[in-house]
């Protein structure tokens, strides 16, 4: 049985460790926090929008995330909620949603009617919009959570506020670190977010709202809570939110829809998404041995099942030619 050793405790993390005690590994999973959560992942949307997201990724972003729902819903059932997407823009912002238009796929296009009849809260405030219907989310801290039991369920030992680990005990290390990982060429890009409370509005799905300089989504949560995302700031940074981003957060929540005004501020968070040049993940294998798996910027739900499969085929497979089996790097070349 090959001992497997995963730093990490993020999304990256969890979903190796997922995936290689499913195919027979023993996994220690080393966490340098006391507690599963606290950076990028716990701050997450939990959007699963490859179709969306398509608007500013590659087309690899689409290829390795359109089957991300099913990995989850597999591997937890019922934390993901199937409900689509729905874009929106003010009339004075027609622009946007005909700019996101030209640069997605998959969608249909919406009237008052049609936006009135998914999100009633809405009726009357936006004449066209786009929705996604294929698209799907889910609440991140949930869900690492729900999959740390999975996996204590599953055999996998946890090592919270972890040092360095002497890697002699260990077959294979898994570095999935994020931004922490000492890499040239990882970046830091910084997210700031909201959690607000209010019985006034409820939405059935994610509402990305069109703006040409703050563009923002609402996802909602259980109990009337939401998360209002998020800042993208070329910076890693993890210090609180600033004033401004408060305010256009706040703002852009407040032109969605003027009920957000009267919410309470439940929490105001930052993470930082750890992002390379090209903003597509990669699995590597370092010099010394270790794998890596990062650089999963804005999609770490939708693409980690992926990037699990693929550091879990390279580890039972030793075979494996990681550059010609990592699929970002296919789509790379082939672009
Ligand atoms: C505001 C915001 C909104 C987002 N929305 C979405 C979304 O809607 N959909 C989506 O798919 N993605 C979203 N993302 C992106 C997603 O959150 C990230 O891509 C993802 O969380 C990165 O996961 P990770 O496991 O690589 O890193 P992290 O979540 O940062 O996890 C790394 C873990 O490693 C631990 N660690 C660090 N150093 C060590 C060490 N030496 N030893 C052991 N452990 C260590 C850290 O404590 C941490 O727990 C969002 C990100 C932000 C910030």
């Amino acid at each position: 049985m090959r001992r497997v050793l995963v730093k990490g405790a993020g999304v990256a993390g969890l979903t190796v460790a997922h995936e290689l005690a499913a195919r027979g590994a023993s996994v220690t999973v080393a966490e340098i926090r006391s507690q599963i959560g606290g950076k990028a992942s716990w701050l997450a949307g939990g959007m699963l929008a490859p179709w969306c997201e398509r608007e500013s990724a590659e087309e690899a972003v689409v290829t390795l995330g359109k089957t991300s729902a099913e990995w989850w819903d597999r591997t937890l059932p019922g934390v993901v909620t199937r409900a689509g997407t729905l874009v929106v823009a003010h009339a004075r912002d027609a622009l946007e949603l005909a700019r996101f238009a030209t640069r997605t796929r998959d969608y249909e296009a919406v009237d008052e009617d049609a936006i009135a009849a998914l999100e009633p809260d809405l009726a009357g405030r936006f004449r066209k919009g786009m929705f996604f219907a294929g698209e799907a989310h889910l609440d991140p801290r949930r869900v690492l959570e729900a999959l740390a039991g999975k996996l204590r369920a599953m055999g996998v030992a946890f090592l919270f506020e972890a040092g360095e680990i002497a890697p002699s005990g260990f077959d294979q290390v898994i570095d999935c670190t994020g931004i922490a990982q000492a890499e040239d060429d990882l970046r830091g890009v910084r997210g700031e977010m909201l959690i607000l409370r209010t019985r006034e509005v409820s939405l059935a799905r994610p509402v990305r709202l069109l703006h040409p300089r703050h563009p923002i989504y609402i996802v909602p949560r259980a109990d009337h809570h939401v998360m209002v995302g998020a800042t993208m700031i070329e910076s890693d940074h993890s210090g609180p939110i600033t004033a401004r981003s408060l305010m256009e957060l706040l703002n852009a929540a407040y032109a969605l829809h003027p009920a957000f005004g009267e919410a309470e501020i439940v929490e105001t968070g930052v993470g930082v998404r750890p992002a390379y040049p090209d903003n597509l993940p990669r699995v590597k294998r370092r010099k010394d041995g270790t794998i890596t798996v990062n650089g999963l910027y804005r999609h770490g739900f939708l693409l980690s099942p992926a990037m699990a499969e693929q550091a879990a085929g390279l580890l039972f497979n030793s075979t494996t030619d990681l550059e010609s089996d990592n699929e970002a790097d296919r789509q790379r070349r082939s672009a």
